[in-house]
């Protein structure tokens, strides 16, 4: 098959499936690692498609984005997104950033939604409210609203993967391609509360080590 019929048929199994990993991409055309990875870099500078860590994801179509441009303000990080996480000190930046106000009014950072998850867990009702960014989009927007894709193959931060989506559907066709558990905040935090049970003896991630020692 040719590069180009391969990429054009790349796109079509992305369009109805929403996401593709860089394995099924290999495994499917018979082609190297290396190959599947040019085809995506060349798709997405073709804007077909978005790369994310492992694989691809469909891009949304355009006819959906004038609902959003039309939608009340966005909630924004406030402030800078710069800072290191509350919970396991990682440079914090702006795609993956979780955002938490406390009731005194002061913010707190963390790296991704697997330590603002944490940061709940530790800081419990003193958070008065928090953002999180799109996995996809990076927008910000509120948990409560949030859709939470729990444990997924997808690691671009710390580990068990908690990555955030804005739309359902989207975190659907994410954790159909890369796996996990689709859930709500507070699924989330049970979520985390189980994992740092089973890390409660011996290893696991020292943050959630000392997590779990203080209850
Ligand atoms: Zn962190
Ligand atoms: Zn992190």
């Amino acid at each position: 098959m040719k590069g180009s019929e391969r990429r054009k048929e790349l796109i079509g199994w992305l369009e109805t499936e929403g996401s593709l990993s860089l394995l099924d991409i290999v495994e499917r055309f018979g082609i190297s690692k290396m190959t599947a990875h040019r085809d995506l870099e060349a798709l997405e500078a073709r804007h077909a498609l978005k790369r994310i860590h492992g694989g691809a994801v469909a891009l949304e179509k355009p006819a959906t984005a004038p609902a959003a441009a039309t939608a009340a303000p966005l909630p924004s990080f406030t402030g800078t997104a710069q800072g290191s996480c509350v919970i396991c000190f990682r440079p914090t930046g702006q795609h993956l950033l979780y955002s938490l106000t406390l009731n005194n009014g002061e913010q707190r950072l963390t790296c991704c939604p697997h330590c603002g998850v944490s940061a709940h867990l530790m800081l419990g009702d003193q958070v008065a409210m928090a953002l999180t960014a799109d996995y996809l989009t990076g927008r910000p927007h509120p948990v409560q609203g949030s859709f939470f894709v729990l444990g997924s193959a997808a690691v671009p931060c710390c580990r068990p993967s908690i990555l955030t989506f804005e739309d359902q559907a989207m975190a659907q066709r994410f954790q159909t391609g890369f796996g996990g558990t689709l859930g709500r905040l507070e699924d989330a935090i049970g979520y985390l509360q189980e994992e740092m049970s089973l890390h409660r003896e011996g290893e696991g991630c020292p943050h959630c080590a000392g997590q779990a020692r203080r209850d």
